[in-house]
């Protein structure tokens, strides 16, 4: 798979990573990578709090937080 925002630029670059929210190919240049907190709640064992990732191409990113 290629990154679309590469591939829009007329250039070929592989992608590394999927957007989460519109499933566009994004290579390491155009990936925008976002830590969110994950509360995990264990059967057994205190519940806690993880850090998981997202990753998103530049328009969603922007999309996202201009809301
Ligand atoms: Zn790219
Ligand atoms: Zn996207």
């Amino acid at each position: 798979m290629h990154c679309l925002d590469c591939h829009a630029q007329g250039t070929a670059t592989t992608a590394v990573g999927v957007c989460h929210d519109c499933g566009a190919g994004v290579c390491t240049g155009h990936a925008r990578v976002t830590d969110r907190s994950v509360r995990r709640d264990p059967v057994v064992g205190a519940p806690h709090e993880a850090v998981a990732r997202t990753v998103r191409c530049p328009q969603c990113a922007t999309a996202s937080t201009a809301a």
